[in-house]
């Protein structure tokens, strides 16, 4: 068995549940521990109890509660030497594990594959994190979906991958040029035409659960993108009798908890 949560999910912050029975981990920690002790709690998870947290990049908006969780808790923090060197403003008080990516590794019962994105990090990292045959696809902060990317997440049984952007609020909307030309940059953040093209075309169609992440909230609309990874999901199964959930992960809720296996 295995539960997914994301705590909290866009440029706010953000951390993400995934646990089996035994081990309990999350993926990035930029919320407050406060936060993410209470938004465990409510899934049924003590902080305590967590055995490892695995950062995609160094960004802030993924790190930003280390400091704090690092004081109070000693989960070890899976990280790369680069992400490592790049971290600033942030102490890791307590133990640290280098990981690489591109190399599985393991926390308790649960096998964890960092891999490559393309996004402006100094080693930027998406997850497949597999237990008992069932595998879950965490892939937030990249620009695009190159071919590699699709050949790893193929199997996955829950797909948590980025909806940044709306193209055209984006380009109407209150960045500064420099700022809009990075998110739409193949090292930014996807949009939700990219994500559709991805769902139509490309999506093995696994996954019957897919969740929406790391949303702009100046730059898209959660309904915009859930039309548009809604229609193309209805356009890619019109043959099939596929039929897709798709949840919308937000800066300040928890998702439902979803349940594999
Ligand atoms: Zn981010
Ligand atoms: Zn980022």
């Amino acid at each position: 068995m295995l539960r997914i949560c994301v705590m909290g999910s866009g440029s706010g912050g953000n951390a993400t549940y995934v646990g089996s029975e035994k081990t309990h981990l999350l993926i990035d920690f930029g919320l407050s521990t406060r936060r993410v002790a209470e938004s465990l709690l409510q899934i049924g998870v003590h902080t305590d109890d967590i055995q490892g947290v695995v950062i995609s990049h160094e960004h802030t908006d993924h790190v930003k509660g280390l400091t704090t969780f690092t004081r109070r808790f000693c989960a070890p923090i899976f990280l790369s030497r680069p992400t490592l060197e790049a971290l600033t403003g942030v102490t890791i008080n307590g133990s640290r594990e280098i990981i690489e990516v591109g190399m599985a590794f393991r926390i308790g019962d649960l096998d964890i594959l960092p891999f490559p994105v393309s996004h402006d990090a100094a080693d930027p990292a998406g997850f497949l994190i597999r237990h008992q045959g069932m595998q879950v696809a965490h892939v937030t902060d990249l620009g695009c979906i190159t071919e590699a990317i699709r050949y790893r997440v193929q199997g996955s049984d829950v797909l948590i991958i980025e909806s940044n952007h709306d193209e055209e609020m984006l380009k109407i909307g209150p960045y500064p040029w420099p700022l809009k030309q990075r998110v739409l940059s193949r090292l930014g953040h996807l949009s939700n035409r990219d994500l559709a093209a991805y769902l139509q075309n490309d999506f093995d169609g696994r996954a019957r659960t897919i969740v929406l992440a790391h949303l702009s909230q100046k730059n898209n609309h959660p309904e915009l993108a859930r039309l548009s990874a809604q229609e193309a999901l209805a356009e890619r199964s019109a043959a099939r009798s596929d039929s897709f959930e798709v949840i919308l992960a937000q800066q300040d809720t928890l998702s439902p908890v979803i349940t594999i296996g």
